[in-house]
């Protein structure tokens, strides 16, 4: 869209105290939120806090200069992440955390090749049945880091006898390469007490630690095992290093 007109002072005004400048070591982060967003999880409306956030490498200060920039940046072409907040996520002793990176053919679709997006219904399930927790949803890691173009390559390597282990490697891609420091910097923004990580992935554990989140435990999420994707979950737990736990399977993407 091209851009048609600087932006309002009304609007301004109404903005300003709802988006925060996160400095990182990459740059910056823009927060923006929170806003009411009411889901409908398994029937029922359950109203969480939705954030967006911009990472950006240079740093403007000046709320005016960054929205004015936003409005012919032609953000659509790339992907902005985001959090869903439930409870009170400061201050709960303890809180649930899904690290969710975005998986278009199972979030979306439903496709079940993968558990994605049986994982991510149910993460928010478990974190509102908990009473408080956030589900952070990485859109920048589509196919473990690979890209979504990439990910159809390897789905394709994948009907021809590949795992996909070897799939993502014969592509020329190491095993996973996603990012977390971004999502960290958000989450320390919203919370400084540590998190109960949803995941069947203890690597991923490792690699947030590693990273500097603080975390306090862990709590699987199985479930969603069909004759489309028993192959590839067991390539996750034999390949991967996920933990298996009563004979279920879990998710390449976890
Ligand atoms: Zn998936």
């Amino acid at each position: 869209m091209s851009k048609v007109q600087t932006v309002s002072k009304q609007a301004l005004a109404v903005l300003e105290d709802k988006i925060q400048l996160i400095h990182s070591s990459q740059g910056s982060i823009y927060l923006v939120g929170p806003i009411n967003l009411p889901l409908n999880l398994f029937g029922e409306t359950v109203v969480f806090q939705w954030y967006c956030w911009l990472q950006t490498k240079e740093e403007k200060e000046d709320i005016h200069q960054i929205i004015d920039k936003l409005s012919s940046a032609n953000l659509a072409e790339f992907q902005q992440s985001s959090v869903l907040v439930y409870g009170d996520f400061e201050h709960e002793e303890d809180a649930l955390m899904r690290m969710h990176s975005i998986c278009h053919t199972g979030d979306i679709f439903g496709s079940k090749r993968c558990d994605c997006g049986y994982q991510l219904k149910e993460s928010m399930q478990m974190i509102v049945d908990h009473g408080a927790g956030a589900l952070i949803y990485l859109a920048n890691h589509e196919g473990r880091g690979i890209g979504l173009f990439s990910k159809a390559m390897a789905y394709i390597l994948q009907e021809n006898g590949y795992d996909t282990v070897e799939a993502n490697e014969g592509l020329g891609f190491v095993d996973d390469s996603r990012n977390y420091d971004d999502a960290i910097q958000v989450l320390k923004t919203l919370r400084s007490k540590p998190v109960t990580l949803l995941t069947n992935n203890p690597k991923k554990v490792a690699a947030l630690i590693d990273a500097g989140l603080p975390i306090s435990g862990r709590t699987p999420l199985w479930g969603d095992v069909s004759e489309f994707n028993e192959a590839y979950l067991q390539t996750k737990i034999k390949r991967s290093g996920h933990l298996e736990v009563k004979d279920e399977g879990t998710c390449p993407n976890d």
